[in-house]
Parts: C-alpha cells; structure tokens; sequence
C-alpha cells in the first residue's frame, strides 16, 4: 500500500462485485492500494475471496470477503448491511460481476437470457438502486459499472451478453442522469480482451488467439491490471466532472 499521504482514496470504503477473481480482484487490490477499505464480494469461490482480503491485509489494507449473489435482488440488502457494519459507509461502487452463456441465437434459451440477464443488468440496476440510497444520504458517491467492448460490438454466438452490457450503457447514462445533483457519478469501464479464467482456454488456443489478436492494435491481450488505472481514475475526486461515460480500456480494438 502506499504511504497516507500519497494513497488517493484514504478513508473510501469500496464494494467490488465479483472480486474473488479476474478482473474484479485486480480492481479490489488496486483500490486498496490506494487506500480504500474493500468488500470482497463473490458468489462461489469463498476461500478464493478470503485469498484476496488475505492479500490485501498483507500490503497493509483493510477488506472482508461477503458472500452475495447479485442476480439475487433478496441478498442485496445482506452485502450493504455487511459495508457498513464493517467500515460505516459506501463511497464507491464497482459492479463487475457478470456472467456469460455462449449460445448461437438460433439455440438460445429462456433460462439463460434469465439468469444472464439477472446477473448482469437487473442485479447491478437494483444493486446500485441500494447503494445509491447510502450514497444519498452522504451526498457523494462512485458507481462503476464494467461493462465490455461487446456494449457496441457484437461477439458471436453471445447475443444475450452484448445485450446486456449495451443495456449497461443505457443503465449508466440513466443513473447518471438522476444521481449527478446528489453528488454520485455514475460512469462505466469497458474491457477489450483481459486474460482471466473466463476467457483463458480459448486464448490458450493458437488460432483463436492470432484471431484476437489482429483485432488489437496494441497487439497484445490485456491483463486484469491494465483495467485497474481507469477504475480508479473514475473512483477518485478528480473524476468528480465525468459522469454518465463510458470510458474503454482495449488496446485500441475498437479502432
Ligand atoms: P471471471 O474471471 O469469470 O470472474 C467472474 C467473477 O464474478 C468471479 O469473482 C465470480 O465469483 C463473480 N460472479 C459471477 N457471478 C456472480 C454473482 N451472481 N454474484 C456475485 N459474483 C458473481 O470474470 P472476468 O473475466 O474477470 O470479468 C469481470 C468483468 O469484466 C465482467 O463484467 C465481464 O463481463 C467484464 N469483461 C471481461 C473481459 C475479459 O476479456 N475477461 C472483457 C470485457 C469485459 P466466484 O469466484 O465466487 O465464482
């Protein structure tokens, strides 16, 4: 962790959704880093989660893994109550939990437009709906939705995931719009291709990496470190005048 002074988000406390892996963890360290008490929030992998609060205690920060599922609206209340019994207050909220069920649209199903759906958009809409109530009442807040470049650039075989994350867009604007006179942003993180267990076997396979790879001018794939500088460019006081964006951390890919 940084010394006080220099730490950016000293005294914020953070809840980071999905943060037992991946990209959430890396954003749940970064914050940390930089200052900020962290909720842990994870849905399967408890001793993965109690990994990362270990981690970030070591470097000398504070965190506490919760158990939450957020396409559950009835366990919202639970992770809320859990902030702010543990450190009394939410400044920043960092909704990175999704999930994806790869299915050609002509074999899709009911069930998993349901529970993407869930997860990804109606759980980080009431999530937020919750969190922007504490918020509220401490007239400052940071909502952080990361969403993909699927928001504008359709993946194949994924309709219902690119929906969901171009209705994230839609989501940021539309929270923006009503919570910027409280004093909350409301502003969205867009990944291109980060390396993480959701995407790590198909990048390990050649051609579909080279594939991937003349898409990005950068000419590498993204760690989950590489979406960390944004999140917390968007958690910070000097982001105070950017709300409703949607900011793109992708090597360039959608050039
Ligand atoms: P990942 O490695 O698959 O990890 C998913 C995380 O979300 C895990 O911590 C998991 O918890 C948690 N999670 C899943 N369902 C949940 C639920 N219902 N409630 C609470 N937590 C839940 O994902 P990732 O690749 O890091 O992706 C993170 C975010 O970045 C997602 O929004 C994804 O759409 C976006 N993104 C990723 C890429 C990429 O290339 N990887 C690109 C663009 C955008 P458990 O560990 O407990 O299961």
């Amino acid at each position: 962790m940084k010394t006080k002074d220099e730490a950016r988000l000293k005294g914020r406390v953070a809840i980071v959704t999905g943060a037992s892996r991946g990209i959430g963890r890396a954003i749940a360290v970064g914050l940390a880093r930089e200052g900020a008490s962290v909720v842990v929030n994870y849905v399967s992998k408890a001793a993965a989660a109690e990994e990362v609060v270990n981690d970030i205690r070591v470097d000398g920060g504070n965190a506490v893994a919760v158990h939450t599922d957020v396409g559950n609206l009835a366990q919202h209340e639970g992770l809320v109550a859990a902030a702010l019994k543990r450190f009394g207050r939410i400044d920043i909220l960092v909704n990175n939990a999704a999930i994806t069920h790869r299915q050609p649209f002509l074999d899709a199903t009911a069930g998993a437009w349901d529970e993407t759906v869930s997860v990804n958009l109606k759980g980080v809409y009431f999530l937020s709906q919750a969190v922007a109530r504490v918020m509220t009442e401490q007239r400052s807040g940071k909502i952080i939705n990361i969403s993909s470049v699927h928001d504008v650039r359709a993946m194949m075989n994924n309709s219902v995931y690119n929906i969901t994350k171009a209705g994230l867009v839609m989501l940021t604007k539309s929270l923006a719009l009503e919570l910027a006179e409280k004093g909350i942003q409301v502003n969205c993180v867009s990944p291109g291709a980060i390396l993480t267990d959701e995407t790590r076997d198909r990048l390990a396979d050649p051609e579909h990496r080279a594939r991937v790879l003349a898409k990005i001018p950068s000419r590498r794939v993204g760690e989950p470190a590489d979406v960390v500088g944004a999140v917390l460019l968007l958690a910070s006081p000097e982001s105070d005048y950017i709300t409703g964006t949607t900011l793109y951390v992708d090597g360039g890919m959608l050039l």
